[in-house]
């Protein structure tokens, strides 16, 4: 056999060896444990909504998907490690809309929002609450505006740092109040909602996954929820635009990513692993008990990659106007 010949018909051997044994065949994967990152700290809502997400897709892929927290800078740090991390399917993001606000937020990141991840579908959708401390005096939101725009600056409201949909939902109240608070940043909402209730900070605003259950409980105190209508979990709580916050509105999505370059079918697996999850009866019941919408239906690379785009250009202008950046 001429040389040439003889090199190519060896290369196509060993092609053919490594499509039928090589590790990145994607029917065999995942062949080892799977790491979520969570960009923020344990026992917040991302984290709660990550650990349930993870279970049940371990079960569903036949390895352990283990919830990794890597928080601070408002999920930009957990982002980052993402996105440096190898694009084999073993390292996911599971994050929420802050990842749109940051884009704008931080004028310099160490990666591009919307080019440097793989979609691979929706997760979740959930209401916000705007909480107080307990026995802050005001009972209602329409008092608690008034208390706050007497006090100013002399009022806390603690957040998950600067990008976390916390941040967001104070800056987005300070504007409608146009009133300046300060702002206390956390890692994420565990260890703000630990103050809250410890009364250490005075004000927060987080996602109805962990603070439903406590105001409920009347460990904190609820004013309001930011959704365009009222929880299940939470009848007595009017909405933010009910209680005079009219167009007040956040529902905080979350997505799960890959790093750019993970390969199709690997993506396709785990995005068909995600919708199964998110139809299991178990979970459906978990997320009800925590008032957060699973997204079934939205669980596709294609919704998610939209839905990140549109939030990145939706968010840029409000941001900008409100002139706070992290940088
Ligand atoms: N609730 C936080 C936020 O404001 C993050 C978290 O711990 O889930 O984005």
């Amino acid at each position: 056999m001429h040389r040439n010949t003889l090199t190519a018909a060896l290369a196509l051997a060993l092609a053919a060896l490594l499509a039928t044994t090589g590790p990145a065949r994607a029917q065999d994967f995942p062949t080892k444990p799977i790491s979520m990152v969570v960009p923020f700290a344990p026992g917040g809502p991302t984290d709660t909504v990550a650990r349930v997400t993870a279970e049940t897709m371990s079960r569903i892929l036949g390895q352990q998907v283990i919830v990794e927290n890597v928080a601070g800078a408002g999920g930009t740090i957990g982002t980052a490690k993402v996105v440096r991390a190898k694009p084999d399917g073993y390292t996911l993001l599971l994050h929420h809309m802050g990842l749109a606000t940051a884009a704008t937020l931080y004028r310099k990141l160490p990666y591009d929002t919307k080019g440097d991840l793989s979609a691979i579908g929706m997760v979740s959708d959930v209401s916000m609450t705007i909480m107080g401390k307990p026995g802050l005096e005001p009972n209602t939101l329409g008092e608690l505006i008034a208390w706050a725009k007497a006090r100013g600056d002399k009022v806390t409201f603690g957040n998950s740092g600067m990008g976390a949909a916390s941040h967001l939902c104070g800056m987005l109240f300070q504007q409608a109040i146009q009133t300046q608070l300060t702002t206390v940043p956390y890692k994420g909402g565990g260890p703000v909602i630990q103050d809250l209730m410890g009364g250490q900070i005075d004000l927060a605003c987080e996602q109805a996954t962990t603070s439903a259950p406590l105001v409920q409980a009347k460990r904190v105190k609820g004013y309001a929820v930011t959704t365009k209508t009222r929880l299940h979990a939470l009848p007595d709580v009017p909405t933010a635009n009910e209680a005079g916050l009219r167009g007040f509105e956040i529902s905080v999505w979350h997505g799960l990513y890959a790093p750019k370059g993970t390969p199709a079918p690997v993506i396709r697996k785990l995005s068909e692993a995600l919708a199964t999850a998110l139809r299991d009866p178990a979970l459906l019941q978990r997320f009800a008990g925590i008032s957060t919408d699973a997204t079934a239906d939205r669980a596709t690379p294609e919704v998610l990659r939209r839905t990140l785009n549109a939030e990145v250009d939706r968010w840029a202008p409000i941001i900008k106007s409100a002139g706070q950046f992290a940088d």
